[in-house]
């Protein structure tokens, strides 16, 4: 049975419409827009929507309680192809008082793609041009993609043209849109930061205010539609940064010790490129990656992606440090096989292979220096590690006993001087204020993606790492 989270968003202005008056609005507008866009861009099959309703929350057993898949179902799926359809799709919502949810592949953690009113849920994935600027002659150069463009796409076209994107996270396959709307780190992280650290120069939104139009932002007027899961307005294009392409090799090592795998984790901050990742796994975790090869679950794995010229002075602090080199891959491919065994992947595939576990998002030295502190927090810890430019980040996975333990965890994450932010909830965690401040222009019926900006939460929300 379907359940109905208050939307506090639209206690900003009108009371959210009643469910029944959504349903049948819902059936009005799908028909208005079959009529302009074509019957492809609308589906009201019960299959497409249930599918459509509900994202990655199931690797958290906390939202798997709270948001399973089909409690709440928008009623309608709308797939604009362009720009100008989403601002139209969104001028009939507003006419029609109707929330709309955005989507791009459905990869985010949290369920805050979740649509908790019902009304539209807005496929973005039909946007995905892809255009790759040519450099300046400082070698820096830009790339412009509709906001359903997959990072694979986006990736290949910019690798295609002799250029690097910045950043892409290890869900390879997720939309650029989405990764800007509700992602933050991955690989590139280590030298470029997250998505709210300068990557992102232009956004082209479309906003819930009844006028149809596009709007287009560049600097801090871009900062409210960057990880507001689209509260403010729907990215329709984004341009962002990219470097001259590099050639980038998949390193994989194995320590029989922790502090083993430290010294060199830690040292790779020194190397004379930055590598673009660096993960890290105990054991336990080691035993259900899916590498190219098997990997020896009884040691500590690293699996760096490193620049071709450092791999050699990386491989000799492996053997240093008592590790041994398992393999060194030449192939861009194998890069991204390795990436996509990063940041919270690894969880992912603990729970695929049958051991119910939860994770906490989390940084600070403690990861290096004092990890029997961190393995304290909860019970049956293991750690996978990613390193950013001065510290590593951790995904403490935990065993599982109630959402109370999980977030009695976040002060002790504190008090040992770690940051820390919980991927267990859906709320805008970042740039709150700003973002409810912009909404009351762009959204001021309080239709967007409704539920997600809430101004007191009601529970644990804090972000203190740079990541997520
Ligand atoms: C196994 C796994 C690993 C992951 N690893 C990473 C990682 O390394 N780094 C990372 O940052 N994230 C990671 N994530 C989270 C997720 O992949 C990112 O948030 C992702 O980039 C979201 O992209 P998406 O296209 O799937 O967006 P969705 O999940 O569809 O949407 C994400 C949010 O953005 C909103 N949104 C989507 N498109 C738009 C738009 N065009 N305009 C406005 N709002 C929009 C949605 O409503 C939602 O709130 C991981 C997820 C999983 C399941």
């Amino acid at each position: 049975m379907k359940q109905r989270i208050p939307s506090v968003r639209g206690m900003l202005a009108a009371p959210a419409p009643a469910r029944a008056t959504t349903a049948a609005n819902s059936l009005v507008l799908a028909e208005r827009l079959a009529a302009e866009l074509g019957p492809r861009a609308v589906s009201t099959d019960p299959r497409k929507l249930l599918k459509a309703s509900s994202d990655w929350s199931r690797m958290s057993p906390v939202l798997m309680e709270k948001v399973p898949p089909g409690r709440y179902l928008a009623d309608v799926l709308v797939r604009p192809a362009t720009g100008e359809q989403v601002a139209r799709v969104l001028q009939l919502a507003y006419e029609l008082d109707l929330p709309v949810t955005p989507r791009g592949a459905g990869t985010g953690n949290y369920g805050q793609a979740t649509p908790f009113d019902g009304g539209v849920l807005l496929d973005l994935r039909a946007l995905d041009a892809v255009e790759v600027g040519a450099p300046a002659a400082d070698g820096s150069g830009t790339l412009t993609a509709g906001a359903g463009a997959r990072l694979t796409a986006v990736d290949a076209a910019a690798r295609a043209a002799g250029r690097d994107i910045w950043i892409f996270p290890s869900t390879k396959g997720s939309t650029i849109g989405g990764f800007i709307a509700g992602g933050s780190a991955g690989t590139g992280t280590i030298e470029r930061g997250t998505t709210t650290d300068g990557w992102v120069t232009a956004v082209t939104v479309a906003p819930m205010d009844g006028s149809g139009r596009l709007t287009t932002h560049t600097g801090e007027a871009m900062a409210p539609y960057l990880h507001t899961y689209g509260v403010t307005g729907i990215l329709t294009e984004v341009t962002v940064r990219t470097d001259p392409a590099r050639d980038w090799v998949a390193v994989y090592a194995s320590f029989a010790a922790y502090a083993d795998l430290v010294a060199v984790h830690r040292s790779l901050l020194d190397l004379p490129v930055l590598p673009r990742l660096a993960s890290a796994d105990e054991p336990a975790l080691v035993a259900s990656l899916p590498a190219p090869f098997p990997l020896d679950a009884t040691r500590h794995s690293l699996r760096v992606i490193a620049e071709a010229s450092t791999v050699e002075e990386l491989c000799a602090r492996v053997v240093a440090a008592g590790g041994a080199v398992v393999a060194v891959l030449e192939d861009y491919a194998a890069t991204d096989l390795l990436s996509s065994m990063s940041y919270n992947h690894p969880v992912y595939f603990r729970q695929r292979a049958g051991h119910p576990c939860f994770h906490m998002e989390t940084g600070g030295l403690a990861i290096w220096d004092d990890p029997d502190a961190v393995r304290a927090i909860y019970p049956g810890t293991l750690l996978h590690l990613e390193l950013m430019a001065r510290a590593p980040l951790a995904m403490v996975v935990g065993e599982y006993e109630s959402e109370e333990q999980v977030l009695a965890g976040l002060p002790r994450f504190d008090a040992i001087g770690m940051g820390v932010h919980s991927p267990h909830q859906w709320y805008v965690d970042r740039s709150v204020e700003l973002a409810r401040e912009t909404a009351r222009t762009t959204d001021p019926k309080g239709l967007l993606n409704p539920g997600k900006l809430v101004a007191a939460p009601p529970v644990d929300t804090r972000v203190t790492i740079g990541a997520r």
